[in-house]
């Protein structure tokens, strides 16, 4: 998940010039002399660096209070991890954000692409975008003591201003930082050592931007101390050449909290520079997590009218809860909050499927679409050994029926529904496939007394189209199934439970005394 270049443009920096983006582009200065007369002066641009830039800019933010917060579309960290980086921001620091997967990490970092300005000026050509009034590379300094105030000027988006790298333990020093050329060098005549040989790597084509690297601590010791050297220092060696290279580069990082503070993992100068760690989580309730999983997953489609019911988002989401906290599932990895997305586009895509075979007009997910949707869920669980032992599968069923537990129980929690739970005791019996259509389901569900009257805490009426009706009705019966009371088989058969739980209640009928059992078909 994360935001686009283009969603990054669209939240661009506040501007202080307040020109449209379009006639920026239209009136901008495209030469050095032009450049110096424009509100890009150099009395302004030569030495404010990427952190100086999103300072000012968070600064304005803050002053606006816009509503949509500070980061738009990060949702659940407006207490606790927006505070932290608004601080690490304002105090210019390097920072490291500690988590989990899923927890919106390179989304947070990318977002600080919002906090730069709408167009950055460069000396047309240059590799490392060099600041027109300060060039860093060999060449651009060339140019303009050859060219001056006639020097051409491109400019970068914000967009263009993001880089960001996975470490991995193979990322090299010519990877990250740069190579020396010996074809370029022979070429151009130059000293094995000249900056003109060195064919830059990822870090130097972030000058004067953002450069994100995510899982520091798979990044061998040796391009760690390379790259505290470029930070403290400005210099670094290649095979064994000292380059210098003063970048200006906002370096902001992620990991995973047990990797980055086991020992010997990251080298100690490195640590010691990165400014801040903020840790950030999961959502910390069902709201936030329905929310985020609302705002990232794909149900907006063509084709067909869909009601989402709330209910069904909360059973999608308590399943990434209930594995937060599972013993099957290894808590050092965790449960991202792709879980929940992924299952989502699934669980309206397995709805989507049934209305278009049963052409129904409208789209309307049940619980039955939760199972469906197993195959988006079981990837994104890392099991322990007990888990692997019982199969993702398994696992994954049981997640999903503790969450339609709990939410069963925040709407139904004091209900009666004997009537329901008598009905299959005395034998009645219901098929629900996924793939039933609304109106016949609707007409078997409306056999079993009491329950389509029993609707009203899940916000659906008698008048209530079909498919709701069989939604929230299926989801009453999945309710009584996750607690135990009634019973289902593989066929997605609802009938008697096994065991009889209650007994204080349902003492008439236990199974040992029934007289007869009804029994009903249903296809
Ligand atoms: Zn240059």
């Amino acid at each position: 998940m994360g935001a686009s270049g283009d969603s990054a443009r669209e939240l661009s920096a506040y501007n202080p010039e307040k020109y449209s983006s379009l006639g920026v582009l239209m009136s901008s200065p495209r030469t050095l002399g032009e450049l110096r007369r424009s509100h890009f002066s150099e009395e302004r641009l030569r030495n404010r660096r990427v952190k100086d830039e999103l300072r000012d800019n968070l600064i304005a933010r803050l002053r606006q209070r816009d509503d949509g917060g500070i980061f738009p579309g990060i949702v659940g960290y407006d207490d606790t991890v927006v505070p932290q980086i608004v601080n690490a921001v304002l105090s210019r620091h390097n920072f490291i954000l500690l988590g989990l997967r899923g927890q919106a990490k390179s989304r947070i970092l990318r977002a600080l692409t919002t906090l730069l300005d709408e167009q950055m000026p460069y000396i047309e050509g240059c590799e490392i975008r060099d600041n027109p009034y300060s060039p860093i590379c060999r060449r651009c300094r060339e140019e303009v003591a050859r060219l001056g105030d006639a020097t051409p000027i491109a400019y970068l988006t914000p967009g263009d201003r993001y880089v960001e790298k996975l470490a991995t333990p193979d990322v090299t020093i010519a990877d990250l930082i740069g190579d020396i050329d010996p074809i370029k060098a022979a070429r151009g005549g130059h000293e094995l050592s000249s900056e003109m040989t060195v064919h830059y790597g990822l870090l130097p084509r972030a000058n004067r931007g953002i450069f994100a690297i995510n899982e520091l601590p798979d990044l061998a010791g040796k391009i760690q101390v390379g790259l505290f050297n470029i930070m403290q220092e400005g210099d670094v060696q290649i095979k064994g050449y000292p380059i210098r290279l003063p970048l200006d580069v906002a370096i902001v990082f992620s990991a995973n909290p047990e990797d980055y503070t086991a020992r010997g993992k990251i080298i100690t100068p490195l640590k010691d520079r990165i400014g801040s760690e903020i840790r950030t989580h999961y959502p910390a309730t069902v709201d936030e997590g329905v929310a985020i999983t609302a705002q990232e997953a794909w149900t907006r489609r063509n084709g067909h009218a869909m009601h989402l019911p709330t209910y069904i988002q909360q059973v999608i989401e308590r399943i990434a809860f209930a594995a937060r906290e599972d013993k099957k599932i290894d808590k050092r990895s965790g449960v991202s909050q792709r879980l929940p997305i992924s299952a989502m586009e699934n669980v309206i895509s397995n709805a989507e499927r049934r209305a278009l075979r049963n052409d129904e007009k409208l789209v309307v997910p049940r619980v039955s679409d939760v199972y469906a949707a197993l195959p988006a869920i079981t990837g994104k669980l890392e099991l322990e050994y007990e888990g692997e032992m019982k199969g993702a599968d398994f696992v994954g069923r049981e997640l999903i029926r503790a969450a339609i537990a709990k939410t069963y129980d925040e709407y139904f929690t004091g209900a009666n529904v004997q009537q329901i739970v008598q009905w299959f005791d005395l034998g009645g019996e219901i098929q629900l496939s996924d793939s039933v259509p609304a109106s016949e389901a609707l007409e078997n569900l409306k056999e079993i007394q009491g329950l389509t009257d029993k609707l009203g805490p899940l916000g659906v009426s008698p008048k209530e189209s079909p498919e709701q009706q069989v939604s929230a009705a299926e989801f009453i019966l999945e309710g009584l199934h996750a607690h135990k009371r009634i019973g289902r088989n593989e066929e997605r058969v609802f009938k008697a439970g096994e065991k009889k739980p209650e007994p204080q209640r349902e003492k008439a009928f236990d199974a040992d005394e029934r007289p007869y059992r009804q029994r009903r078909q249903f296809n």
